[in-house]
């Protein structure tokens, strides 16, 4: 090995915490690794909240750790929330956590939606958390997107999470694209996101290279289609007689029919047709598709439609007997008329 690999090996075992082996390399690779250096690094492993590895370090390099200065990195833990280096450093001084400073940790933990970190502190006095605290971390944890931790506070309180929070959370892993949360939030609070979130949560997922969760977005936003697009137009071709004995339509459509060709005035003869609509056509689209089938299934051109019941559509057809015109106007008594004359 070059001194530069001895070197760089030495470097990424110090950075890593393990400062013996670190010290063992420096020896065999005769490199020099100053005390001031070692004691930099133990400072910075106490700084992590690394306390074994800080305390087997300071041991390895002859260097003494004092208990005050543990007590006072302690402190510190219990102040940044870190139980569990808090913990770990009590039990190598062996001197018991202040009681009065956990609950106060705990609570901490939980407000900022740490809830694991608060759990712990509760395990180490032994006790329950209180179910307020528990829920009052759930709802940041909600409002923060971390979903999972907030079902668990939810869970731990015996309590239902509210939809509105739910919705809350839901967006925001959108927003961050977590898919997979997002996703089990919305089914929990029994709503559908907005297909427009999916798919931008998709378009995250991309950007970060993660395809499985990308296309999961992007699928769940194109059954969102799906579920919202309505049930394809039917059209049935109707007899005159038919309409008649129709039960469920108007009686003032039964008259719907032809009123006058408007290119030679003829009001009597004409050939008719009419159709029924399972629905009306949504404006824009729908409209030029049931146009074009009009015209392609059934070779019509020219069209009125009344509306009857909740939305159902009759269509009317007419050409002129006397000219041939397809320029008909149609009546239906009080009808609204939908389309006045398709041209
Ligand atoms: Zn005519």
């Amino acid at each position: 090995m070059t001194e530069e690999k001895v070197l760089s090996y030495i470097k990424k075992c110090l950075d890593a915490g393990r400062m013996s082996e670190a010290i063992e390399t420096s020896k065999i690779g005769k490199v020099e690794l100053s005390k001031e250096e070692l004691k930099n690094y133990i400072h910075t492993y106490l700084e992590n909240g690394w306390v074994s590895r800080a305390v087997e370090g300071s041991k390895a390099a002859g260097i003494e750790l004092p208990n005050e200065m543990l007590i006072n990195y302690i402190n510190k833990y219990l102040d940044d929330g870190r139980i569990y280096s808090a913990n770990e450093a009590s039990r190598i001084i062996g001197i018991p956590l202040p009681r009065e400073k956990i609950i106060i940790m705990g609570r901490r933990c939980f407000l900022k939606g740490k809830l694991n970190a608060g759990l712990e502190a509760y395990k180490l006095l032994k006790e329950n958390p209180p179910v307020e605290e528990l829920i009052a971390c759930g709802s940041v944890c909600f409002k923060e997107g971390q979903f999972y931790s907030g079902l668990e506070a939810y869970k731990l309180a015996n309590k239902t999470p509210p939809e509105e929070e739910l919705i809350t959370c839901g967006n925001k892993c959108f927003n961050t694209g977590q898919t997979t949360p997002g996703l089990e939030a919305y089914k929990l609070a029994n709503k559908t996101p907005a297909k427009e979130m999916l798919r931008v949560c998709g378009e995250i997922c991309l950007l970060e290279k993660r395809h499985d969760e990308a296309r999961k977005a992007l699928v769940a936003s194109q059954k969102i289609d799906e579920i919202k697009e309505e049930k394809p137009i039917e059209i049935k071709e109707i007899s005159h007689k038919e309409l008649r004995s129709l039960k469920e339509i108007e009686e003032s459509l039964k008259s719907f029919g032809p009123g006058e060709c408007l290119d030679c005035e003829n009001g009597e003869e004409f050939k008719e047709r009419l159709f029924l609509l399972s629905r009306c056509p949504e404006a824009g689209k729908e409209e030029e598709w049931l146009d074009k089938t009009m015209k392609e299934k059934y070779g019509v051109e020219h069209y009125a439609v009344g509306i009857f019941r909740d939305n159902k559509g009759l269509i009317g057809s007419a050409v002129c007997a006397k000219c041939g015109s397809h320029n008909v106007s149609f009546e239906s008594g009080e009808t609204r008329a939908y389309i006045e004359l398709k041209k």
